[in-house]
C-alpha cells in the first residue's frame, strides 16, 4: 500500500514526538466516521467524543497532513471575507449568528489547548498591516464592523505604532488584534489528535476514504476496510478530490507556499518583530509571517490557483519576505514548502448536508485556522440536533465558479490579477 508520509517542512521537522497510527484494515461500527484529520475533522470528532459519541477518523497520509499541518500558523479571528460580506449574503437573523460566532474560533482554540495541555508555543497578538491609506480606512472600518458584533480587542496602530512592532518601514499603519495570535500548526494537531484519542476516537492514518455508500446507513471504503457509521462528516477540504462531485464543483483548490530562515540571532529576531507578534498584510494577495519558538522567520505568501505546485518555492518567497526585511539578505532559507487550501467564490465557507446524516464544511479560503475549530463544534452540534448555527452557515450561499472546471483557474488568476494592481496603485 502506498505510505504518504508529511510532506518536508519547518513544522515536519519541529513535530512533537507522535504515534504513526496504523491504516484500517477491517469492517468498523461506530456513531460518527469523519474523513479527514485536520483541523475541521479533529475539532468535529473532538467535540463529539466529549459528548460520549463513539468516532471513528479516516486520514488519507498522516494527521495534520493537510493546510492544518502547514499554515502560517496564525489565529486570524472572524473569515476570510468579513462580516458585512455574510451581511449582504444572508438574512438579518442569520448574520447576527453568524457575527456573534467570529470570535469564538480562536477561543475554542486556546481552551483545548489548556484543558489537554497542548504544547503548540501559542502567542497572543496578530497585526494587519496596511501599505495604502484605501486599506487603513478599511483597516478601521473593520474594527467599527467587529465592534458592532461586541469585540473590542482591535487596535489602531498608526505609523510609528505599527514601526514599534515590526521593523519595516513600508506599512503607513495597521491594526493590533489582541486576541490574533500563532501557534505551531502541526503540533496543535497533534495535540487535538492525542486528545480525541484519549476520550476513546480512532484514528487510521494511510486510511484514504474512497468511497461512500450513501442512504440511512452510510458506509465509508477504504482500500483495506470500511466504516458503517450512523453520521459522515466530510472534512477533506482542498485534499478532498472527487470523492464527493458535488463538493468539488463548487470550489477551487489553491496552494500557498511558505518559507523558514535559519534561526535568527536573538537580537535580530527581537529587532524585527519585538512584542513577537504575527502579521499579515491588508493586499488582496496577501503576505503573513511571524517568529517560530526558536527564532526563525517563517513567511509565506501568494496563491498557486489551482494547487500547482511551485518547483522552486524559495525563489518565490524569499524576495517577498527581502522586500520586507532587507535586513535578512545574509540569512539563509533552511526550509519551504507548500499547501492546500480550498477557495469558493465567495471567499466564505460551505457548509451543509448530504441528506439528513452527511454533513460537510469546506472552503475557509485561506483564513481557516480559526474557522475550522467552530465548524467543528457547529457540526458537532448539529449532529446532536441543535442546528440552529449550523443552519445559519449553511443558509450562506453556495455559487459554482465561473468557467467550470476548465476555465476557473485562469479567470480567478486574471481576478486576483486584477486586485494585486489595485492594491499596488492604492484604488
Ligand atoms: C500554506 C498555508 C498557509 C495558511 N496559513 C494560514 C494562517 O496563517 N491562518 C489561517 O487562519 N489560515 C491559514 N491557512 C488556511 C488553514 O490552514 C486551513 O483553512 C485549515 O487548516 C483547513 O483545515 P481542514 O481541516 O478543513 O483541511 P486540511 O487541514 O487540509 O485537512 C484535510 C485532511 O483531509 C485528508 N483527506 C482528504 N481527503 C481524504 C480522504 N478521501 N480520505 C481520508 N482523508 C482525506 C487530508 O489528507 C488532510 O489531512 C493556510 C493554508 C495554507 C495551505
Amino acid at each position: 500500500m502506498p505510505h504518504t508520509p508529511y510532506p518536508p517542512s519547518f513544522y515536519a521537522a519541529s513535530a512533537n514526538p507522535a504515534p504513526e497510527r496504523p491504516p484500517l484494515r477491517e469492517s468498523k461500527h461506530a456513531d460518527v466516521c469523519v474523513i479527514g484529520a485536520g483541523y475541521t475533522g479533529l475539532s468535529a470528532g473532538l467535540f463529539l467524543a466529549e459528548q460520549g459519541y463513539q468516532v471513528v477518523v479516516l486520514e488519507a497520509a498522516r494527521v495534520g497532513f493537510g493546510a492544518s499541518g502547514r499554515n502560517g500558523g496564525q489565529i486570524v479571528n472572524s473569515y476570510s471575507r468579513d462580516l458585512d460580506s455574510v451581511e449582504r449574503s444572508v438574512s438579518v437573523n442569520e448574520a447576527r449568528l453568524i457575527g456573534a460566532m467570529a470570535f469564538e474560533g480562536g477561543r475554542i482554540i486556546r481552551d483545548r489547548i489548556t484543558r489537554y495541555g497542548i504544547q503548540c508555543d501559542l502567542k497572543n497578538g496578530g497585526v494587519f498591516a496596511a501599505f495604502t491609506h484605501k486599506q487603513m480606512h478599511h483597516l478601521e472600518q473593520q474594527k467599527a464592523l467587529w465592534e458592532r458584533y461586541g469585540y473590542d480587542q482591535l487596535e489602531v496602530l498608526d505609523q510609528d505604532a505599527i514601526r514599534e512592532i515590526v521593523a519595516c518601514d513600508r506599512y503607513i499603519g495597521g491594526t493590533l488584534d489582541k486576541l490574533g495570535g500563532h501557534i505551531h500548526p502541526l503540533n496543535l494537531a497533534l495535540g487535538e489528535a492525542a486528545a480525541l484519542e484519549s476520550l476513546g476516537g480512532i484514528i487510521y492514518e494511510q486510511s484514504q476514504a474512497i468511497r461512500i455508500d450513501r442512504g440511512p446507513a452510510p458506509v465509508v471504503h477504504t482500500a483495506q476496510g470500511s466504516v458503517h457509521a450512523k453520521f459522515l462528516v466530510i472534512a477533506g477540504n482542498a485534499y478532498l478530490g472527487g470523492l464527493v462531485p458535488e463538493l468539488a464543483a463548487k470550489s477551487m483548490p489553491c496552494g500557498t507556499q511558505v518559507i523558514a530562515t535559519e534561526p535568527l540571532d536573538g537580537d535580530l529576531a527581537h529587532r524585527l518583530l519585538p512584542q513577537d507578534y504575527c502579521v499579515e498584510d491588508c493586499n488582496y494577495l496577501l503576505d503573513y509571517y511571524r517568529l517560530s519558538a526558536d527564532k526563525r522567520l517563517i513567511y509565506g505568501g501568494g496563491v498557486a490557483y489551482g494547487a500547482r505546485d511551485p518547483a522552486d518555492i524559495e525563489s518565490i518567497i524569499r524576495p517577498k519576505m527581502l522586500k520586507t526585511f532587507p535586513q535578512l539578505q545574509d540569512v539563509k532559507i533552511e526550509y519551504s514548502w507548500t499547501g492546500n487550501f480550498l477557495l469558493t467564490l465567495s471567499r466564505l465557507p460551505q457548509v451543509g448536508r448530504l441528506g439528513d446524516n452527511i454533513y460537510y464544511s469546506q472552503g475557509c479560503s485561506g483564513h481557516g485556522v480559526t474557522y475550522t475549530h467552530l465548524a467543528g463544534k457547529i457540526i458537532a452540534e448539529a449532529l446532536r440536533g441543535q442546528a440552529e448555527r449550523f443552519d445559519a452557515f449553511a443558509s450562506l450561499p453556495h455559487h459554482p465558479f465561473p468557467g467550470g472546471h476548465q476555465l476557473r483557474v485562469p479567470l480567478s488568476a486574471l481576478g486576483a490579477l486584477y486586485y494585486s494592481l489595485r492594491d499596488r496603485l492604492g484604488i
